[in-house]
């Protein structure tokens, strides 16, 4: 039994160095997506529930690494947050949306709002709306276009600071989404403390909707009360016809999901919009 302990302890110990390995050179390939143009930007439609009419999109960050193929967001951005690339990725995006947005404008095409999903860790350090408004003004864009989606997340412990930026960003003309709503420990707290535009309602609670009571319930009472606080509700995650006609029935009228559209690369999202 001894020796199994140590045999045990060994194997483990070299699993948790190659986990360590992955995970550096990961990092490193990340680092040189970042500086390389290695990422791409997909954007997946915002639309009226009852209609489908598309009237703004949600950006979403893609890699493809070189030799591994897509790796998901939900692997690199925690990543990015713990290795400090978290900073630069969201100048990229920033940047990147940017640019895009105003060669749509420059060709005098439609130019819909966005929405760009930002990690509490950026909100951290001070300043960080003047930044974001130098990309705004260089590009020649309103800062009226841009929401920033942001989680409960990881917020708990540096909420002065990041309730501070998001004040900041308001200000500017920014709007602010709290996203994921419903799925963390405080979200009706943050009602309160956070100065938001927008309210998305979670995956989860849509997907339970159609033979779950308490589910709809839910749904129900956050449209009313996000309605009385004068907040945007936007269903997030509709997959089905019957998702779509419940949603409806509970008041809700704006959603994002594959029902509607998959997340498009950034020429099929301009021909859907510019038919
Ligand atoms: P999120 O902000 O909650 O984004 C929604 C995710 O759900 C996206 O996954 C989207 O592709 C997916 N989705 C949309 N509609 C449906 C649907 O009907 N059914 C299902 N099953 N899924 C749907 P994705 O693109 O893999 O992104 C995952 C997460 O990564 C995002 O969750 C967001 O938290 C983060 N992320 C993505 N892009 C960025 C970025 O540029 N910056 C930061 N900081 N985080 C990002
Ligand atoms: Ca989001
Ligand atoms: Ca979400
Ligand atoms: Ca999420």
């Amino acid at each position: 039994a001894k020796s199994d302990g140590r045999n045990t302890f060994c194997f483990y110990n070299s699993d948790m160095s190659h986990q360590a390995r992955d995970r550096l050179l990961l990092e490193q390939a990340l680092r040189e997506a970042i500086a390389s143009n290695g990422l791409s930007l997909n954007f997946q439609p915002k639309v009226q529930l009852e209609t489908g009419e598309v009237f703004a999109s949600e950006v979403l960050v893609r890699w493809n690494h070189l030799t591994q193929g897509f790796i998901s967001p939900s692997v690199f951005i925690p990543i990015a947050e713990r290795s400090g690339l978290i900073a630069d990725l969201g100048r990229w995006v920033m940047e990147e949306t940017c640019r895009y947005l105003a060669e749509i404008k420059q060709s005098g095409l439609t130019i819909l709002p966005v929405a760009i999903n930002l990690s509490v860790h950026e909100l951290e350090g001070s300043g960080f709306a003047k930044h974001l408004m130098k990309y705004v003004n260089d590009y020649d864009l309103e800062p009226s276009l841009f929401e920033f989606e942001v989680t409960e997340t990881g917020l708990i412990s540096r909420e002065e600071m990041v309730i501070e930026s998001l004040k900041q960003l308001r200000e500017a003309g920014f709007r602010v989404a709290l996203d994921d709503f419903g799925t963390g420990y405080s979200s009706l707290s943050y009602l309160r403390k956070l100065p938001l535009t927008t309210l998305k309602i979670d995956r989860a609670f849509v997907s339970d909707i159609t033979d779950d009571k308490v589910a709809a319930s839910i749904v129900r009472t956050v449209i009313t009360l996000a309605e009385s606080l004068g907040l945007e509700v936007i269903a997030e995650g509709v997959e089905t016809k019957e998702q779509q006609s419940i949603l409806l029935k509970l008041g809700c009228t704006k959603a994002q999901g594959y029902f509607f559209y998959k997340p498009l690369d950034s020429l099929e999202f301009r021909k859907l919009i510019n038919h």
